[in-house]
């Protein structure tokens, strides 16, 4: 695996699939490349254990297609998430494109048995990876609080986060990537004020 710097910042698949792209020096910049940049992010999601087959056997035609899928269903995750900040509500457009996504194929359910437990996990074959990201979509809107979904307050930052914190005041998607640069900032402008 390439090592790289996808952020795990989110608190959710689909926040952490959002922010596969972030702001370098003001400029938008783009995390995932091709099918082989998601894959290595779906391994590090945690996620790639529920795919099943190799996700290499797909023709390139294919892996190419399921790419755009995908990523243009983060440009639609995307947009959620303003409408979502800006509105405190899920927005229909998102879930009407999940459910209509949703109702032309689908994974599959297994029974995990071991001497400890016995489980329920959902698999997909590699052909379903699409599905896997619209069931998470959508199992995430179904389940969240809209007023806990925030985007980091620094603005020049475009990483989104589930906000899980116990007093739901979380503001940064880190405090010492955004945190500490807004307050070092502020702090400079207090003392530049007394000082005028
Ligand atoms: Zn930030």
């Amino acid at each position: 695996m390439k090592t790289s710097n996808f952020i795990f910042i989110g608190n959710h698949f689909v926040t952490d699939f959002v922010n596969t792209r972030k702001n370098v020096k003001g400029a938008r910049t783009e995390l995932l490349h091709d099918y082989g940049d998601l894959m290595d992010w779906l391994e590090q999601s945690g996620k790639s254990k529920f795919v099943s087959g190799n996700p290499d056997s797909l023709p390139s035609s294919r892996r190419g297609e399921l790419f755009q899928n995908i990523m243009s269903f983060r440009d639609d995750l995307e947009q959620a998430f303003v409408d979502m900040i800006r509105e405190k509500s899920v927005p229909t457009f998102i879930t009407e494109l999940i459910n209509k996504s949703l109702k032309s194929n689908g994974g599959y359910l297994q029974i995990e048995q071991s001497e400890a437990s016995v489980a329920l996990a959902r698999y997909y074959t590699t052909s379903q990876l699409f599905v896997l990201f619209l069931e998470e979509a959508a199992l995430f809107f179904a389940s969240i609080k809209p007023d806990n979904l925030k985007k980091c307050e620094n603005e020049a930052c475009i990483l989104y986060f589930y906000d899980t914190s116990r007093n739901q005041q979380r503001r940064w998607c880190s405090m010492e990537k955004c945190g500490n640069r807004v307050k070092v900032n502020q702090h400079y402008h207090r003392k530049k004020n007394r000082i005028q």
